[in-house]
This record gives C-alpha cells, sequence and structure tokens, in this order.
C-alpha cells in the first residue's frame, strides 16, 4: 500500500436507523480534498453545520462517542470512522440529515462494502503519520482500564476483555495491520447484555433498538412471562433463549467477536486523534470513554513535540518581507519624547 493519502472514488449512499435516538437517517459520504481528514455535515439544519471528526469535540462517550461543533451534534461516530481507517481512507465529508449515524447491523460491514463497491483513489499528498517514538499510556485503575501505545512500524491492536459474566469471561482479539480490517474485524457487531438492553428500552434511551442490530447476551435463566414481556417491549412476535447463551440463538461471526467489535470501536475512536497512526495500542477493558481519553493523551503529546523541537531550515528564503516588519512598529511619532 503507498504512503499518499487517498479518498473514496465516488459518493455513498447509506440509511438506516440510529440505535439511540431512532431517528431514520440519511447519510452519503463523499470524496474530500487532501488534508482534510473526516468532517461530519448536517444538511438538516439551517446553514449545514459541519464537525470535525477532532477528539477536542467530544462531549459524551455514553454508549457512543458523541461530537458537537458548531452548535449541532453527531452520535455514534465510531463505527462509520473505523470503516474509513480500515480502508485506508484519508478524506471523506459525511454528510447525513439527522443527529446520530446509523446503527446497521452493529457492525462496520456495511459501510466497508460501500467503499469497497465504490473504491479508494490516491491523491497527491504524503500521508502524515503521527509515528509512536516513544511509550504513551492511558489508565482509569477505577475501572481497570489500561491503554498503552508502544513504537511500530503499522497501526496494530491487541485487545483484552474481561466480564463477570459466565458466557463472555476473557477474550483476546488482535489486528496485526489495517489491512486486516476488512475480512478479520469489520463484521463484528457491538453487544449488550439482555438486562442491559431491557433497562434502556424501558427508559426509553435505545429508540431504535431492534434485536437485530446488535448480540444480545443472556447470562441468566429467562423466565416464559418475561420471555413473553420482552416479545412485547422488543415488538418481535418470536423471541427465543435457551438457557445461557445469545438471543434468538444467532450465531457468531467469529468466537471473539465481542473482544474485535472491542478493536473496532479504538480504531473508529483513534481516529478523532485527526491523522493516521503508526504504533502498536494495547488495551485492557476499553470503552469509549478510554478511548476518547486515550486519543486526547496521544493528541497532547503530538502537540507538545511539536513546541519542543522547533525546525529551522538556515537554507530556505525568508517568509517575511521587511516592509511588513517595519508595518508591525509603532509610527515614528510613538518615539519622539522618550
Ligand atoms: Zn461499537
Amino acid at each position: 500500500m503507498s504512503d499518499k493519502q487517498k479518498t473514496l472514488k465516488q459518493d455513498i449512499s447509506i440509511s438506516g436507523i440510529g440505535l439511540h435516538t431512532g431517528c431514520k437517517v440519511n447519510m452519503t459520504i463523499k470524496p474530500a480534498p487532501e488534508n482534510h481528514w473526516f468532517v461530519f455535515k448536517r444538511v438538516d439544519l439551517p446553514e449545514q453545520p459541519t464537525i470535525d471528526a477532532n477528539v477536542d469535540n467530544v462531549t459524551t462517550t455514553k454508549r457512543g462517542t458523541t461530537l458537537e461543533q458548531n452548535g449541532a451534534e453527531i452520535n455514534t461516530t465510531e463505527h462509520v470512522l473505523a470503516a474509513l481507517v480500515g480502508m485506508g481512507v484519508d478524506n471523506a465529508l459525511i454528510e447525513i440529515d439527522g443527529p446520530e449515524i446509523p446503527i446497521l447491523d452493529g457492525s462496520a460491514r456495511q459501510y466497508v462494502n460501500a467503499i469497497e463497491a465504490v473504491g479508494i483513489k490516491e491523491q497527491e499528498a504524503d500521508r502524515n503519520y503521527l509515528v509512536i517514538k516513544e511509550n504513551l499510556t492511558f489508565e482509569d485503575p477505577e475501572k481497570h482500564v489500561e491503554m498503552l501505545i508502544v513504537p511500530q512500524d503499522e497501526f496494530r491492536l491487541t485487545v483484552m476483555v474481561d466480564y463477570k459474566s459466565p458466557l463472555l469471561g476473557t477474550q483476546h482479539a488482535s489486528m496485526y495491520h489495517i489491512g486486516e480490517f476488512q475480512k478479520e474485524i469489520s463484521s463484528c457487531r457491538t453487544f449488550v447484555f439482555l438486562r442491559e438492553v431491557e433497562a434502556l428500552f424501558k427508559a426509553g434511551l435505545i429508540k431504535g433498538g431492534d434485536v437485530d442490530n446488535a448480540i444480545v447476551m443472556v447470562d441468566e435463566e429467562v423466565s416464559p412471562e418475561r420471555l413473553q414481556e420482552l416479545q412485547t417491549l422488543f415488538n418481535k412476535p418470536e423471541i427465543k433463549v435457551e438457557g445461557i447463551g445469545y438471543l434468538n440463538n444467532l450465531e457468531l461471526r467469529f468466537r471473539n467477536e465481542p473482544a474485535r467489535h472491542k478493536l473496532l470501536d479504538i480504531v473508529g475512536d483513534l481516529a478523532l486523534v485527526g491523522q493516521p497512526i503508526k504504533g502498536h495500542v494495547l488495551a485492557g477493558r476499553p470503552g469509549h470513554a478510554a478511548n476518547v481519553a486515550f486519543a486526547k493523551v496521544i493528541k497532547k503529546h503530538f502537540k507538545k513535540d511539536k513546541r519542543a523541537v522547533p525546525t529551522f531550515d538556515l537554507d530556505a528564503e525568508p517568509v517575511y518581507d521587511i516592509n511588513d516588519i517595519m508595518n508591525l512598529l509603532p509610527p515614528p511619532s510613538f518615539f519622539i519624547g522618550r
């Protein structure tokens, strides 16, 4: 893969429902010029405000990553951003006529398939990588979350999850380089425990929720009465679960699909650093809050780095004009009498 920046060859259109808002939205992902990175545009609002995919714009990480800028909000940004980064796209404009990115089947598969269908094209400018040269860490001891990035010539991730659940237990997933994203990671769906999804539904917090856009895990016995209740709640005539397992006995796409989905979310959330990364991320029990905090650590480090190591090209032509400097000085009268 060359190290030139890339964008889409054509527009992509995708429609679907936002998981939390329940809004039906239409989205068009468009090619964008060099050094543009990813920008969302709320075409449903007056003046069509834009929201940069920048970690400084994150307002909440409850059940997904939400960005806000120019008075506009965009929810659940992680899966579409993961798909773009995972397919090697550097620049895209994501136009959307609602407040939330569609959840689709809970993975990034449909986005990846659409990107593959239109193809990507190389641009003139080189990629500007954030090259990790020293270890950077983020820890949240209370939640037992640890994140670390170490030097590595590829964007590589190793993720460990550990839930106090007999169904999920400890899982591990890895991606050795971004070229593995499409086949190994993109189809992995988000997951939720049945008791969580029930509570969220009852609280009206997952209006667009459906048992088909997440892996619903059942790690406790469900009585026939509760199953009846769930059918009404989810508006599904047939909800099946036999003992401990998955709702509707769905087939996992990979044995460790939940851990792979956590990896997908990290790729999407670290896109908010604003540049492609060369480094190896090791994450223990990550979530959106930790991913975003870690993205801030990385971004801050590089900002500091730039200030600390100024570079001067002594052979370069001076970029200033002597007349401009004279104009900056106070007028001659200022000096009189001093
Ligand atoms: Zn996710």
